[in-house]
């Protein structure tokens, strides 16, 4: 855990979040600031920053991190499709320095992004 990181407070349970999933690995709790009618954030529970600082010793959890996304996604019936995104860095408008995947669904999305 990382001294003064929002989501490592939110794993730990410091900082209420609505957590919908979690694993050894993994957790994942609703964005408060929802894009989309669903809109979860996934999250490593090792703290780094963002894929920039990711190492060849990441790739299970970059894996399970997808593989969550598809299992919540079929929980919230995103069938008809949804959206995986990651913001890496400030000029991709990256805010919380802790790796996230936003997973969003429930309505149409167009391309390319803003
Ligand atoms: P980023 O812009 O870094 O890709 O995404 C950060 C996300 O974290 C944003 O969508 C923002 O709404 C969400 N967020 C920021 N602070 C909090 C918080 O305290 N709780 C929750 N649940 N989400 C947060
Ligand atoms: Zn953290």
């Amino acid at each position: 855990m990382s001294a003064n990181c929002l989501f490592c407070k939110i794993a730990a349970r410091q900082i209420p979040a609505k957590i919908v999933y979690e694993d050894a690995d993994v957790f994942a709790f609703a964005d408060i600031n929802a894009q989309a009618p669903t809109h979860l954030l996934i999250c490593p529970k090792e703290h780094f920053a963002s894929l920039e600082e990711a190492t060849e010793r990441h790739e299970g959890v970059l894996g399970r991190m997808a593989l969550a996304a598809a299992k919540l996604a079929k929980e919230m019936n995103l069938g008809g499709g949804y959206r995986t995104v990651v913001n890496t860095g400030p000029g991709a408008g990256q805010t919380v320095f802790h790796l996230h995947m936003h997973l969003l669904g429930g309505r149409e999305f167009s391309w390319p992004p803003g």
